[in-house]
């Protein structure tokens, strides 16, 4: 007979039915504790109900098959035995807590309901057996405030309005007593308050929600399971599965666990760490603890928690008590369980634990989550400690993660300038300015309209998840480390200030005061999120230097596993010193035309716009003596930048209309240094208007037509070598001809290299001036003939910005009115400009690699339009075989990681690939 499918996975006691390799069927959370359980940690006992369970459920219209119904009966009972503690026993009651866990963490977005089990039958036996009815009247009132907000409101789909929900309306009530009595803190509470306060309670939830608060333990047991596997569909778990990407259809486990109390009075504690700094990666233990309290209470941000040991204490906390000073013992058991937990998972994990009258309880452990600086730092440390191994430390870091250590930090000359409006934590490091909003939903909105937000609340909910991301920054005015607003932001690498706790935020009026200075809605802000400074106004940003001592390590790290060559995208010396401090090896893409853009480029830019006006062959020769001496000083700048590293020079391709001036005055200096009438000028700029200049007279065919501007650019690549060469420096220039579309082409111009060659050689005495002949391939047909190509071509790079706007036959310039609507409909699975696509331009890329190389095997290959710092597609480049990549400079290092990570994708592949090969093999062989 079948065995039944097994949904209900025991833990506790030293021993677990799943462990931690089982995420997709316990949950992050319930493979956890089911490891912790199987290595011996303290582990309260309990169970996971699998996420499989979650999708019948929703497929049997939220019944439970009978068999789950014995099977938590039975886990329960293991519960009762392992804890020595009964459910709804009146005298030595069992409570338990019911909490999600999906496959991925999804912080604070699905529901928690503790302290299940608490009834009218239970209470006096809980007070007699802990002597504190406080304790016990409390943990009952947050049952209730939980209970009736999760299961029996949102699990029940009501949607009251805001202000409205039961959660805020019973909050209201305590409120209100804790005024009339002077409180200050929850914790002010009296035995009698809370008992009146629980009546009122009971009350309050009939009215609002017409039924009474169950007061049976099977009931709340059950109405919790039920609300987590509910909120899997909840409005914010829904909009972060959006954003995250997480299928639909994983599901969340539930765990059903014994609770443990942290609020036990002052021997009990609870608290949340990470086993090191996941903002900064520094390897000290590091995490918040609060005495007397639950593990709400430090994520909330509604006390402000302590730091867990002297060595992290961050500054201006020396009045509040470290768990170390506090609780040494006890902080000493749970530093071992860090160490171990780090030695067993070999990776940074995030954990929660609960002390009870002295007794340690580890209630969590996951992979913590971490940014982009911590990331590398980690990796790069942990490789150093031998903890993991190279190519593990090399998948440690996300292409996006490594690219936060190079975005925007405030100016620090501007921000030594400005005075600090505020301090908070530096929960997300970086530098962000915008303007200030009050709502996650006008943060939405004003980021559509193309404003910049910075969205300032009290605290942040998970309910703020869209608005956050939306958000350049996030400043809030409570909250610790590990508040929601710290995980989510430090999730996203982006910049946040949590616990700025002089800012006193007025959500109604849209405003916040700091002092005498009131900061309004669209006021501008700038935040330092690595130092966790507030100052007012719009301070200047300046690009992330990567000049980091880890980002350096590690992208060395990539270098040794990585087999593409990985180059930059430069048109100056200063790009190509840049691309050389980011570990270019050579530039693979010179666009000469790009030197007369920008600053000092008027007078060259003139002599240009002249040449292109010229009519006769005379002219143009004229105009480009002119012209010649400013190409020979940028290409040789270039070269001497960059040190006998490859230089992969572009003979021009300009559009030419872009070239012709539209202002008036700028025409008629034109024509009259050309010696010509302004009607003459204007003709001429007429003739050069093409309907569809992508297609036109560019590239290649500018060369063919006017063979002395080819001369003009071969002479100056020449001269400047010979020059380089006889000052004792090495060159190496790789002439590149652009828009080739047949052999005969490249022939056409290879003559005019090997005769310009000569004469420049001859002119410097030298025999041979060091360069390499190759071409671009940006057209499909290029692509289908490179067997014929490549008989000359000494190398190929693959221009897929062209190649991409001629395969599909969409223009590059004009993609914005309609492809967005494509990616929306599904027709295409994202934007071919940004992400090579492999099926069709893929596909031609390769056939021109293989046919290339089958009549020159040595053939150099490399690719040079924006794919080429694209971490999916320079995956690609590795499959099929490039020599190099090349970008801009400040991709450069995400390319040197993603190169690195596609030789180690393709080794587990291959190990995989192998693996079923032989499965099957023995499955033939029976
Ligand atoms: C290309 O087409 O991919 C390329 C690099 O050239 P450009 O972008 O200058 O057309
Ligand atoms: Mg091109």
């Amino acid at each position: 007979m079948a065995k039944a499918r097994k949904f209900v996975y025991s833990f506790g006691g030293g021993k677990a039915d799943g462990d931690g390799s089982m995420k997709e069927t316990l949950g992050g959370k319930g493979a956890g504790l089911a490891e912790m359980a199987n290595i011996g940690l303290p582990v309260p006992a309990g169970f996971t109900i699998s996420t499989e369970m979650c999708a019948q459920y929703y497929r049997n219209k939220g019944k439970f098959p009978a068999q789950v119904h014995k099977d938590v009966e039975k886990a329960m009972k293991r519960i009762e035995e392992i804890m020595g503690m009964n459910f709804d026993d009146p005298a030595n009651p069992l409570l338990v807590s019911c909490r999600s866990g999906a496959r991925r963490s999804m912080p604070g977005m699905m529901e928690t309901v503790l302290n299940i089990g608490l009834t009218t039958r239970t209470i006096p036996g809980l007070i007699r057996k802990t002597g504190n009815p406080r304790f016990v009247y409390d943990a009952y009132r947050r049952l209730i405030q939980m209970y009736s907000d999760v299961v029996m409101e949102k699990a029940a789909g009501i949607e009251p309005a805001e202000g409205k929900g039961v959660r805020q309306q019973l909050e209201r009530e305590m409120n209100k007593i804790k005024h009339a009595k002077g409180y200050k803190s929850d914790t002010d509470l009296t035995v009698d308050d809370l008992k009146k306060l629980i009546e009122v309670y009971r009350a309050k939830i009939r009215e609002v929600l017409g039924k009474p608060f169950p007061d049976d333990s099977q009931e709340q047991l059950w109405g919790g399971i039920r609300a987590v596997f509910q909120s899997w569909n909840g409005k914010r778990a829904i909009s972060y599965r959006r954003i995250e990407r997480i299928p639909d259809e994983w599901g969340t486990a539930v765990n059903v666990q014994a609770m443990v109390f942290g609020n036990m009075g002052d021997s009990s504690a609870t608290g949340v760490a990470f086993t090191r700094n996941p903002a900064t990666g520094d390897p000290h233990f590091y995490g918040e603890w609060l005495p007397n309290a639950q593990g709400e209470d430090v994520v909330a941000g509604t006390r402000t928690p302590n730091p867990i040991n002297e060595v992290t204490r961050p500054a201006g906390t020396e009045h509040l008590p470290s768990l170390e000073k506090a609780m040494p013992a006890t902080y000493r058991q749970l530093f071992e369980v860090r160490n171990r937990l780090e030695k067993h998972y070999r990776d940074m994990q995030d954990i929660e634990f609960t002390i009870q009258e002295g007794r340690l309880w580890m209630l969590q452990t996951r992979v913590g989550k971490r940014n982009g600086p911590a990331a590398v730092r980690m990796a790069v440390d942990m490789q150093k400690e031998r903890l993991i191994a190279l190519e593990e430390a090399v998948m440690r870091v996300t292409p996006d993660q490594l690219d936060e250590l190079l975005h925007p930090i405030v100016d620090p000359a501007a921000e030594k300038a400005a005075r600090v409006l505020a301090k908070g934590l530096p929960a997300g490091p970086g530098g962000a300015a915008g303007q200030v909003v009050f709502t996650a939903n006008d943060a939405v909105a004003w980021t559509k309209e193309g404003k910049k937000a910075i969205l300032v609340r009290e605290e942040t909910n998970p309910e703020d998840v869209e608005g956050m991301r939306a958000a350049q920054a996030i400043l809030t005015a409570r909250g610790g480390m590990t508040s929601h607003a710290a995980l989510v932001a430090r999730g996203w690498g982006k910049c946040c200030i949590v616990g700025a706790g002089e800012i006193d935020v007025d959500v109604h009026a849209k405003e916040f005061t700091v002092g005498s200075v009131t900061i309004r809605e669209g006021d501008w802000l700038t935040l330092n999120g690595t130092r966790g400074f507030v100052y007012q106004g719009q301070l200047p940003m300046v690009a992330g230097s990567g000049e980091n001592p880890y980002f350096n390590a590690f992208t060395k790290l990539c270098d040794k596993v990585r087999r593409l060559g990985v180059r930059a995208n430069a048109d100056t010396p200063a790009d190509a010193k840049k691309a050389r401090q980011f570990g270019a090896e050579g530039i693979g893409l010179f666009r000469t035309e790009h030197m007369f853009y920008g600053k000092g480029a008027e007078q060259p830019l003139f002599i240009l716009r002249k040449m292109i006006c010229s009519k006769t062959a005379d002219e143009r020769k004229r105009a480009l003596d002119e012209l010649f001496p400013f190409i020979k000083a940028d290409i040789k700048a270039t070269l001497d930048a960059m040190n006998g590293l490859p230089v992969t020079i572009r003979l021009l391709d300009p559009p030419l209309h872009e070239f012709v001036p539209n202002r008036q005055d700028e025409r008629e200096r034109l024509a009259e240094s050309l010696g010509i009438s302004m009607a003459d000028l204007e003709a001429r700029a007429d003739s050069l208007h093409e309907s569809n200049p992508m297609m036109g007279h560019r590239g290649v065919r500018l060369g063919v037509t006017y063979p002395e501007i080819s001369e003009c650019w071969l002479r100056g690549i020449f001269e400047a070598a010979a020059e380089l060469t006889k000052e004792g420096k090495k060159v190496l220039p790789e002439i590149m001809i652009p828009v080739l579309c047949d052999l005969r082409e490249f022939t056409d111009q290879a003559a005019l290299v090997r005769k310009v060659h000569d004469e420049a050689a001859a002119k410097y005495g030298m025999k041979k001036i060091p360069h390499l002949v190759g071409t671009m391939i940006e057209i499909p047909r290029a692509a289908l003939m490179a067997g014929e190509i490549a008989r000359e071509a000494e190398f190929f790079s693959y221009g897929t910005n062209d190649l991409t706007q001629m395969t599909y036959g969409f223009s590059r310039d004009d993609i914005g009115a309609f492809v967005p609507d494509y990616v929306k409909k599904g027709i295409l699975p994202g934007d071919p400009f940004q992400i090579l696509d492999r099926k069709g331009v893929g596909e031609l890329v390769a056939i021109g690699i293989e046919r290339g190389r089958a009549v020159r095997p040595d053939l150099k290959v490399g690719i040079c339009g924006e794919h080429g710092g694209e971490p999916n597609s320079v995956h690609f480049c590795h499959e099929v075989g490039m020599n190099y990549v090349s970008c801009s400079p400040f991709r450069v290092p995400i390319a040197r990681l993603a190169a690195a990570q596609a030789v180690i994708e393709e080794k587990a592949a291959r190990k995989t690939a192998k693996k079923p090969a032989k499965k099957s093999a023995k499955m033939a062989r029976r």
